[in-house]
């Protein structure tokens, strides 16, 4: 059987302890990274965030305890409500911020871009179309809107986004 020991990450997203329960001295209140509050649990559902992957090991004849598989990467949707997680809020918030701030976008253009932004976060069957949306706006608003946009995808979007987006 697979088990999960509880992660704790700030809410800006920094993993501090992928194995809060099992090693307890690297827990902290805040995050010595950006100063920021930590959280082991959803808000919104409490279940815990997944941290080390544990999976149940026989020798063949019997059971010998717990192997630890590790952690896979900093999650941005609970696993059981799937509300997105407050970094993943964040990261959704400054992306629309700075389609606000861009020149040279209508604005069915801007509400196109916004649309797509869980499908830039998150791999979705519509990250390929959101990808095209961005890049096509990254040329029409200028080099240094279009930097400033990059910088932004670039730490918001999912590597395969990235990937389709050249950056
Ligand atoms: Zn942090
Ligand atoms: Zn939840």
């Amino acid at each position: 059987m697979t088990q999960y020991d509880k992660a704790l990450i700030c809410v800006n997203g920094h993993l501090i302890n992928s194995g809060a329960d099992a090693d307890p001295d690297k827990n902290s209140a805040f995050c010595p990274q950006c100063g920021a509050a930590t959280i082991t649990a959803c808000s919104n559902c409490n279940q815990p965030i997944r941290g080390d992957q544990y999976d149940d090991q026989f020798d063949g004849v019997e059971f010998v305890g717990p192997h630890k598989l590790g952690f896979r990467s900093v999650p941005g949707h609970c696993h059981a409500c799937g509300k997105s997680y407050p970094w993943t809020q964040s990261k959704a918030e400054a992306l629309g911020e700075m389609i606000e701030e861009l020149d040279g976008l209508s604005d069915d253009e801007r509400e196109k871009l916004k649309v797509s932004i869980p499908d830039i976060l998150a791999d979705t069957p519509k990250s390929e179309t959101a990808a095209l949306r961005f890049k096509k706006a990254i040329t029409k608003v200028g080099q240094a809107g279009g930097k400033m946009l990059m910088d932004v995808l670039t730490n918001v979007a999912t590597e395969a986004v990235k990937k389709a987006m050249g950056l």
